[in-house]
């Protein structure tokens, strides 16, 4: 059961963009913060003179996507709801492997990068591998459908035989290489196209002839796995019925957040394509953090566990996860709020270390900006400024409160170098 407390938590998404280093995380992550930094999704009308300015201009100034966390915000296309999206680095060079395995403790979802023209490489098959020990939902974006080479089916059966995992094709690319024109949304049977290099100019319409036929095959596949994972669906199925749009979507969710679907998308984030409808499948595929387990902790000098749902009324517990040195404001660590709600000026009990620790400011990070707040709540990422003692792994919760460290983000076995 959902509090009214905690409702704004259906509308949080804290992910991960994790890949293969040149498969394209930095270029994705940026046109991510592009596009939801002024909000341009499928359906409104920019001016396309102003956007190339902003876009130069951010292109200057560098947009700042070396925060530990960065929250951003998307409507998602043809609705009025909005969603706070918080990405969370996940370095991706295999010496930070152990960095890897911290982020993907904070984070409920991920967004995995694939070199269309290269299908599924070692490193991201290392990744890949992190994300299942922490049980983190996926969804697969084969990146880079312009670029000679590209196949989408590459990824596709990559992700089947060298993953072993069950890749359901949400998208299909309307041509590849040079002809990489657009993508098919194939749980909507909707086609969209590009008209201007930006991206920023989306044209919606039916599914052309070419692709009817195959795309009807695909939906049909995505309704079989789908009702594997979703009974009403299943139902439907054997009945006969065809489920509706929100059936369908409902469903392949349940089956990401289980693990046991992988939605994989396709578009060249080098050109803007497929980006915004990335973020689409991320509101309508990833889980909030109200969809994932509840982190538990273990209570001292006992074999109790605790588990802390997400709650801004619940207690605090929170996790540091990485501490950056900033030239303005000296020492920041990033912290994820499990429950609770941490506030500004106040004290926390920093279990792992057994010390008392005073919060000092709290600040959100944007592309370009960092707002300071004054609390952070269940779901919520941000840098604490002002904690002296807190390290990357270390459990905070409220004062007073006896001490309990959340699940240890030790790595379970050892890292394999490649
Ligand atoms: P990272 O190492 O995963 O962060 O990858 P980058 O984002 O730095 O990209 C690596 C290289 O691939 C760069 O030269 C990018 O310009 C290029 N690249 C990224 N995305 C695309 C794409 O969609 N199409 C093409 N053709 N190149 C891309």
């Amino acid at each position: 059961m959902t509090t009214k407390a905690q409702s704004y938590l259906t509308h949080f998404r804290n992910i991960g963009i994790a890949a293969h280093i040149d498969a394209g995380k930095t270029t994705t992550t940026e046109r991510i913060l592009f596009f939801t930094g002024r909000n341009r999704n499928i359906g409104e009308v920019h001016d396309g003179a102003a956007t190339m300015d902003w876009m130069e201009q951010e292109r200057e100034r560098g947009i700042t996507i070396t925060a530990a966390a960065t929250t951003a915000r998307w409507t998602r296309s043809g609705t009025n709801d909005e969603y706070v999206v918080n990405i969370i680095d996940t370095p991706g060079h295999v010496d930070f492997t152990i960095e890897v395995e911290r982020s993907m403790r904070v984070l409920d979802g991920a967004v995995a990068v694939f070199d269309s023209s290269q299908g599924v490489e070692p490193q991201s098959e290392t990744v890949w591998r992190q994300a299942d020990r922490y049980g983190v939902p996926r969804i697969a974006f084969s990146n880079k459908m312009d670029k000679t080479g590209a196949s989408f089916e590459l990824v596709v059966n990559d992700i089947r035989e060298r993953l072993g995992a069950i890749p359901a094709p949400i998208q299909y690319p309307m041509g590849q290489e040079n002809e990489f024109k657009g993508i098919i949304d194939i749980v909507r049977r909707r086609a969209y196209t590009y008209t201007n290099d930006l991206g920023t100019e989306i044209e919606e319409h039916d599914v052309p002839a070419e692709f009817e036929a195959k795309v009807a095959e695909m939906r049909q596949q995505l309704i079989e796995a789908a009702a594997e994972v979703d009974e009403d669906l299943m139902m439907m199925y054997l009945e006969g019925e065809e489920p509706s749009v929100e059936q369908l979507v409902a469903a392949i969710r349940k089956g990401t957040v289980e693990k046991k679907i992988f939605p994989v998308l396709c578009g060249s984030s080098l050109k803007n394509k497929g980006v915004q409808l990335l973020l689409d499948a991320v509101v309508d595929y990833l889980p909030s953090p109200l969809e994932v387990p509840a982190i538990k902790g273990k209570l001292e000098d006992s074999e109790e566990t605790v588990e802390f749902p997400a709650d801004p009324e619940g207690k605090l517990a929170a996790l540091a996860f990485k501490i950056m040195a900033d030239p303005y404001v000296g020492r920041l660590t990033f912290v994820r709020i499990y429950s609770g709600t941490l506030q500004s000026g106040s004290y926390v009990y920093n279990a792992s270390k057994d010390k008392r620790e005073r919060v000092g400011r709290l600040l959100k990070m944007h592309a370009n900006s960092r707002e300071e707040v004054t609390e952070l709540k269940a779901g919520e990422l941000g840098a604490v400024i002002g904690l002296k003692d807190a390290g990357t792994g270390n459990t905070l919760i409220a004062d007073g409160e006896d001490r309990v460290l959340l699940e240890s983000i030790d790595v379970p076995e050892p890292v394999i170098k490649l």
